[in-house]
């Protein structure tokens, strides 16, 4: 999938990107099942200026994405996933040439970026939010070694099973929590972004 692209910041945003494009439609009838169905498209909206932002500035892509989500974004998720770009960025932006940001680097940053959005969303893990996914990911970066070669992996393959997990969860935050079990079986528009955002640096890192 990856063939012939430069690992980096740069390509995570780009792939990111892509994958955001092609679960559109899904991730739109999920969020218009639990909020207002605008939830891939403020990501989109996002991951755009954040394109711009990096062919401007030259930045690091996900520094880049960081800020663009912050300024640009409305809705829930705008400011949640900007606290989390920028803390990534952060250790993405220490690797510029192209390889993986080392494991307790990654760790920090994602530990520090589920830190941020707890304290500003006040959820907390089980509330069926982006932080399922988030969550058991970071737990799988903190318990990974120096020595494995795909600790993205494994984070992301934990994303994937806390996000399809938020199906059984009733919302506690955000516009879940006004339409309760009506999003029964139905798993938490937020917290598949964020596994797909692992699965993306995995893709990009660990090939
Ligand atoms: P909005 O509901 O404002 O339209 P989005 O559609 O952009 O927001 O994002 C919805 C996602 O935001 C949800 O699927 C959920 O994962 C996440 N979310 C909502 N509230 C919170 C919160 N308080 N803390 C963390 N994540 C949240
Ligand atoms: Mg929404
Ligand atoms: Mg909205």
């Amino acid at each position: 999938l990856m063939a012939g692209r430069m690992p980096g910041a740069r390509a995570v945003l780009d792939h990111y990107t892509q994958i955001i494009t092609q679960v559109r439609t899904p991730l739109t009838t999920l969020d218009q099942q639990s909020g207002d169905g605008d939830f891939a498209d403020n990501l989109l909206t996002g991951l755009r200026h954040a394109l711009t932002r990096v062919e401007e500035t030259g930045e690091d892509g996900l520094t880049a994405a960081g800020a663009a989500f912050l300024d640009h974004v409305g809705g829930t998720s705008g400011p949640l996933y900007g606290l989390l770009l920028d803390r990534l960025g952060t250790a993405t932006a220490a690797c510029p040439d192209g390889h993986r940001p080392a494991l307790p680097a990654l760790t920090k940053a994602f530990a520090e970026g589920a830190a941020a959005i707890r304290r500003v969303g006040e959820a907390q893990p089980g509330d069926r939010t982006m932080l399922d996914a988030l969550t058991p990911a970071v737990r799988a970066l903190s318990l990974a070694r120096e020595s494995d070669d795909s600790p993205l992996t494994t984070a992301a393959l934990a994303a994937i099973a806390g996000a399809r997990d938020t199906a059984a969860l009733l919302g506690k935050r955000g516009r879940a929590s006004y339409v309760g079990a009506h999003t029964l079986g139905s798993p938490d528009p937020g917290a598949i972004g964020v596994a797909l955002l692992f699965v993306a640096l995995a893709d990009v890192y660990e090939p």
